[in-house]
């Protein structure tokens, strides 16, 4: 039996609609929401991010604006960046594109933005805000995890869940977002003993870790209909994964260790001359219950949820009480 797939992107199209007929009424009312991107340099990578962000904006009707300072810009020079949008009631939501040059201190403008504004929810007020359980902007990524497992009607409540990572914008808030919906939740780390086992009492794995096909597919607990049944799992559904990981693969030998069960995506690698792959082994297909693909499953899932942190933080920092009533499901959370 293979798992159910978990799709981010169908996700994002129920989210981007409801956030659009929610721009509509806010605009309506006086009230464009609005974006502001700082991208320092010509990374292209964060160029392609930053291009991906404006583009969803403009999808879902948000205003945006993209500020560029050179590569050469000092601390000072971007406090004043961000004190400027800070000051800007146009601006709902400050996006700082990292990584930021090596001369600039990164955490200091993070502190700097308003954390009303803070749609990444990287401020510490905002970590506070999640670490008490009070509303406030969460980090995008495990935000999108949440809202996978939600509109998939995963059971959270009272699940095991396993957390593999603990960085402060993924694994950490992604535990804290899971404890706060009832799951048990034990961390895991670079450090952790004896991490298949861990990884099998698992009802819930989420995987960020950034190792390509590092766990594996028979550390993943079966459904009871797969495994030699024991009463105490019986009509009991295979684990859930979500699988954060984002790796490009390049080496043949991987990609052969990797897709040695996927004769296509195989030969798409040997194409291609890469190929992007989760923290979990895609031989999972075959032993979860449900699982978000990579590509397609948390990627999408990203880019939504600032959509969603700007739109909730409009309603919060400018609109009427009356908006309160038409919020989309994913903003009011
Ligand atoms: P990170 O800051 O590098 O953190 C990696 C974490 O994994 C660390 O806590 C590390 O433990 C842990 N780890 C490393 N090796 C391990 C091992 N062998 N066993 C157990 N734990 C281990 O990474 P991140 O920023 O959280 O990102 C994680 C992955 O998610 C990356 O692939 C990234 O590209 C991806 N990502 C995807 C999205 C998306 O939109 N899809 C967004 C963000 C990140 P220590 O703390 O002990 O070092």
């Amino acid at each position: 039996m293979t798992a159910r797939v978990l799709d981010g992107t169908k996700i994002r199209d129920q989210i981007f609609a409801e956030l659009k007929d929610e721009v509509r009424l806010l605009t309506a009312a006086g009230v464009r929401p609005g974006l502001a991107a700082v991208l320092v340099g010509e990374n292209p990578a964060s160029q392609m991010y930053v291009k991906s962000k404006i583009a969803a904006c403009e999808e879902i009707g948000l205003s945006s604006a993209l500020l560029t300072p050179p590569a050469t810009v000092g601390t000072l020079e971007m406090l004043a960046v961000v004190d400027d949008l800070n000051r800007d009631n146009n601006v709902d939501g400050i996006l700082i594109q990292l990584p930021l040059p090596p001369q600039v201190d990164t955490k200091r403008i993070l502190e700097a933005v308003d954390p009303a504004k803070d749609v990444d929810g990287f401020h510490p007020v905002n970590l506070g805000r999640l670490v008490s359980g009070r509303p406030g902007l969460v980090a995008c990524t495990p935000a999108g995890c949440m809202e996978i497992l939600r509109r998939n009607e995963i059971q959270i409540e009272g699940a095991n869940a396993v957390v593999l990572g603990r960085s402060d914008i993924v694994g950490k808030p992604m535990a804290l977002l899971l404890m706060h919906a009832n799951a048990t939740v034990t961390i895991c780390h670079s450090k952790t003993r004896d991490l298949p086992d861990v990884v099998r009492r698992a009802d819930i794995i989420v995987a960020a870790m950034g190792k390509a096909g590092f766990v594996q597919a028979d550390w993943i607990k079966l459904s009871s209909a797969s495994a030699a049944g024991s009463p105490a799992t019986a009509g009991k559904p295979g684990a859930t994964v979500i699988d954060v990981g984002t790796n490009r693969v390049t080496d043949p030998k991987e990609a052969e260790r990797l897709f040695r069960n996927f004769p296509e995506r195989l030969e798409k690698f040997r194409t291609k001359g890469s190929a992007l792959v989760g923290d979990v082994h895609p031989d999972a297909i075959n032993t979860a219950g449900a699982l978000t693909p990579v590509p397609g499953g948390v990627g999408p899932m990203t880019i939504t949820m600032l959509m969603s942190n700007t739109v909730k933080a409009a309603r919060l920092r400018r609109a009427s009480p009356k908006f309160s009533a038409t919020q989309s499901t994913a903003t009011a959370r």
